[in-house]
């Protein structure tokens, strides 16, 4: 485990910076562009885990630190931890099909679980419908919401690997309170039964589904019910002019 900071071919460092579920306020991205050109920034390029790699020279990291933090952003973490959290612009803001404030959500998600030590990479994704945005099938804990404050959660999946796995449905309908209380359980269940290093998606076919299948009474606490899931659908009906 460590910084994201990585010292490239050319001997300039790609330095990782994290903002919440990859949104920038106009202040935050005026702040890096004035970074940029103040540290000799030689190229800022966004990442498909909605973090945004600094090219800069080694004697400005400092600076870099000390400015990123200033804007209320911060630099990155890899290894053995839980990482950002990739989430879509889901909400009634910045999406108009999303089924719920995910955004909200997903941000919730990484203030608290981001950088908790974990056997090896963890990975979550956050989309706010079916279309799935986000690639939630490929990360290890993947979350779609299918209505109002109603989600389905999938488990093991792995993408960026020569032998991508699609993750398998852990939970059907259940609230965002039920998503992190679930989040909660997977991560203690991986951490006790997961050998160094290893991912998840090996974990669990070393170890069998059973042992990462969630408690029916934690799945009843958070279940939604069946007007939940009508108003989902008159939702979606309304979006798409059925
Ligand atoms: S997953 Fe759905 S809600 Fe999220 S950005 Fe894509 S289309 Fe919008």
């Amino acid at each position: 485990m460590g910084d994201a900071i990585f010292v490239q071919k050319s001997g300039l460092l790609g330095v990782g910076i994290v903002a919440r579920c990859g949104v920038l306020t106009p202040h935050q991205l005026s702040g890096l562009a004035r970074l940029a050109q103040e540290l000799d920034c030689q190229a800022c390029k966004l990442t498909t885990r909605q973090t945004l790699i600094f090219l800069i020279p080694e004697d400005k990291l400092d600076q870099l630190r000390q400015g990123v933090e200033a804007l209320g952003l911060r630099i990155g973490v890899f290894g053995e931890i839980v990482r950002n959290v990739k989430a879509c612009a889901g909400s009634s803001q910045l999406c108009q099909r999303s089924l719920a404030d995910v955004y909200e959500l997903a941000g919730i998600i990484q203030d608290r679980f981001m950088n908790r030590p974990v056997p090896n990479d963890f990975k979550i994704s956050v989309a706010g419908c079916h279309r799935g945005c986000t690639e939630p099938f490929c990360a290890d804990y993947g979350v779609v919401a299918t209505g109002e404050d109603c989600y389905n959660v999938y488990l093991g999946g792995r993408g960026a690997s020569k032998k991508p796995i699609h993750a398998s449905l852990l939970a059907e309908g259940i609230s965002s309170e039920g998503v992190i209380a679930l989040l909660d359980y997977i991560l203690e269940r991986y951490t006790a039964l997961a050998q160094p290093k290893e991912r998840l998606c090996h974990t669990i076919s070393r170890v069998g589904w059973e042992a990462f299948r969630a408690p029916e009474e934690l799945l009843e606490r958070f279940r939604r019910g069946e007007e939940g899931d009508f108003l989902s659908f008159l939702a979606q009906a309304t979006k798409e002019g059925k």
